[in-house]
């Protein structure tokens, strides 16, 4: 083994879901993790890292976020969806500009990195001021522009928004090494109409990446759908193509047995995002039906608009014990299913299963440690547990991507937070809110 970068000892580790190594050594050399067990070969490091009372496991996935809408947080709640969107995001976001986007992805990854999530799904517009944010932040993301369609003549090579998706696809898709994605999104079938839905179908699966979209989130949506075409947004969405290429579809609350079948069939992933589904009342994802016809699910937070917060350990443990409680089953949802929709399914959604998720040789180095000596955290009988049922992201005490320290003790290494406070408190805000 070549030296290593980084080498922990004496850590709980867990590998994937629910596999752990209550006391190992891990070795992080060249971004990539070089070895894990209970016992490595003698190996020379640069820095050698005691992780007793410590607990490493693979970085969280946030697979679906609008992250500038951290400015958002608090500003409209207890409201449904639809109200919420029309009378208050949709007028706040038209006075939107690329400073204020920046101030807002910059808070957003900050709290993400520091709450223990190391690669998250965007879908939101300014889409290069984010890209910009998360290549100066160090952290992995998968970027898309929402697009939104709402009739008239669409004309795909003149669409500004389309025209933005395909710049950034030249600029950031596979940029470093692919630590930055850039995939097409269609926001919803409720915002759109077929024309996009089939020039974005074509282009993603010309261009080889992926799509990003909002499925049957509410009822109202879903219902609306089925009077006016017939058909649910599925069902349409696969008659366009749109199934074509890797779809994470975000919520499928309310899609039906058919459109699980549709989604298994295609591969396609779903986002689950249980606080903001259940914030905005929507309702919850039938995610045992999902997994019993196959389909991979991944978690994820949403906007912190609709949340409020982008701590994925909160998110991780609702989606465990959700689904106990409305199936009357508490063996349906284990620790370790949970962790590995976070972990394994996150990576699968943004095609990125086999680079990051798990923490066995050969993989990225993408590597949380939590504080296992704390009182929310003693005793340990299962690291496991410990992750899903006990952890906060505020016990993260680092947070590595391609074995880069990012944020350690939360010290955030490569966004300078009070300038970002500043500019939030200076200029985002009162430009939003006057
Ligand atoms: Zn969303």
């Amino acid at each position: 083994m070549k030296k290593a970068d980084i080498l922990f000892k004496n850590a709980a580790i867990i590998i994937d879901g629910g596999n752990f190594i209550k006391n190992g050594c891990l070795a992080v050399a060249g971004g990539k993790i070089a070895g894990v067990g209970e016992k490595l070969p003698e190996i020379e490091a640069e820095r050698v890292v005691d992780a007793s009372d410590k607990l490493l496991m693979p970085g969280l996935i946030n697979a679906h976020m609008h992250v500038p809408m951290t400015l958002l947080r608090g500003y409209a709640d207890d409201y449904d969806l639809q109200t919420w969107l029309n009378d208050y995001i949709f007028p706040a976001e038209a006075r939107l500009d690329a400073r204020c986007v920046r101030a807002g992805a910059l808070m957003g990854i900050a709290e993400m990195l520091a709450s223990g999530t190391t690669s998250f799904s965007d879908m939101y517009y300014f889409c290069n001021d984010i890209a910009e944010c998360v290549e100066e932040s160090g952290i992995k993301a998968n970027l898309s522009r929402g697009q939104t369609f709402f009739g008239g003549n669409f004309d795909f090579d003149m669409d500004e928004a389309s025209r933005e998706m395909r710049d950034c696809v030249g600029r950031w898709n596979g940029f470093d090494s692919g630590r930055i994605r850039f995939e097409a999104s269609i926001h919803a079938e409720y915002t759109s109409a077929p024309p996009l839905w089939k020039a974005l179908a074509a282009y993603a699966k010309e261009a080889g990446i992926g799509i990003n979209l909002h499925l049957s989130e509410t009822r109202r949506e879903h219902e609306d759908c089925i009077r006016k075409y017939g058909m649910t947004p599925a069902a349409l969405f696969e008659r366009a193509g749109v199934f074509g290429s890797r779809v994470t579809a975000a919520h499928c609350v309310w899609v039906s047995d058919e459109d699980v079948k549709i989604l298994a069939s295609h591969g396609a992933s779903v986002a689950h995002n249980p606080v903001s589904n259940l914030k905005l009342g929507s309702g919850v994802a039938n995610i045992a039906g999902f997994a019993k016809e196959g389909v991979n699910v991944a978690l994820g937070t949403d906007g912190v608009s609709s949340n409020n917060s982008a701590d994925m350990f909160e998110t991780l443990k609702l989606a465990a014990i959700l689904h106990k409680g409305i199936n009357l089953d508490p063996g349906l949802m284990t620790a370790g299913m949970a962790l590995g929709m976070a972990t394994v399914g996150g990576a699968k959604a943004q095609g990125r299963e086999e680079e990051c998720g798990r923490l066995i040789p050969g993989m990225d180095a993408d590597i949380i440690m939590l504080d296992l000596d704390r009182p929310g955290l003693m005793p340990c009988h299962n690291p496991v547990s410990a992750a899903v049922y006990s952890a906060k992201g505020s016990d993260v005490c680092m947070t590595m991507v391609r074995g880069k320290i990012l944020c350690e003790n939360g010290e955030q290494k490569t966004i300078d937070l009070e300038k970002v406070k500043y500019e939030l408190k200076n200029y985002a805000l009162p430009h939003i809110f006057g």
